[in-house]
């Protein structure tokens, strides 16, 4: 019988709450909660309009109810459109098989729930998680998700890094039968 491998349970989360200066003000909103998960977990960072392309500094976005769906926008110019984009990293980011995600409250990309939804003339019509965390879960409806807000919840943070074990252990047990049972 050969040692068990064990892996540390992967979290991806918004980048800038782990420091970088990835916002679109260039700053950043780091969070010691959020790196307190550290070393249990092994924090991902993730920030879906860097990767996208948009630069640092950038117009701010926000998230819209339109006649096709949610969309993501620029503020000052919604001709500018960038839903499609952060839908394909979040796709793309899905099969990363991360075991759970940390991401920024009210943000219009990153949001698990809150972000603001406006309508044309920029009122506030309503909550939406952003357009990256929906189209994870479009990919991946059981991803353990959480803002970093809901974690300073004691119950909360303990319901979510249980299911993020959970699920780490569960990909390793697959990952066991694969490599023939015994690893
Ligand atoms: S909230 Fe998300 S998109 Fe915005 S700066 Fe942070 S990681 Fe990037």
């Amino acid at each position: 019988m050969t040692a068990t491998k064990t892996r540390r349970p992967r979290i991806g989360v918004s980048a800038c709450l782990l420091g970088e200066t990835v916002r679109y003000d260039g700053g950043h909103k780091r969070s010691e909660a959020v790196l307190a998960l550290e070393p249990e977990f092994e924090l991902i960072p993730l920030c879906p309009e860097f990767t996208i392309g948009l630069g640092i500094p950038r117009p701010p976005l926000g998230l819209f109810a339109t006649e096709t769906g949610t969309r993501v926008r620029r503020l000052e110019d919604m001709r500018v459109d960038v839903t499609e984009d952060l839908r394909e990293f979040g796709h793309m980011t899905a099969w990363k098989e991360l075991d759970g995600y940390v991401l920024k409250a009210r943000s219009p990309s990153c949001a698990p729930e809150d972000a603001p939804l406006l309508d044309a003339d920029g009122e506030t019509v309503g909550h939406s998680a952003g357009l990256f965390a929906l189209a994870i879960r479009e990919e991946d409806a059981e991803a353990p998700m959480i803002s970093e807000e809901a974690l300073a919840d004691e119950e909360a943070r303990q319901a979510f890094l249980e299911a993020v074990r959970r699920r780490a252990g569960r990909d390793r047990s697959l990952a066991s039968l694969l490599q023939g049972g015994d690893d």
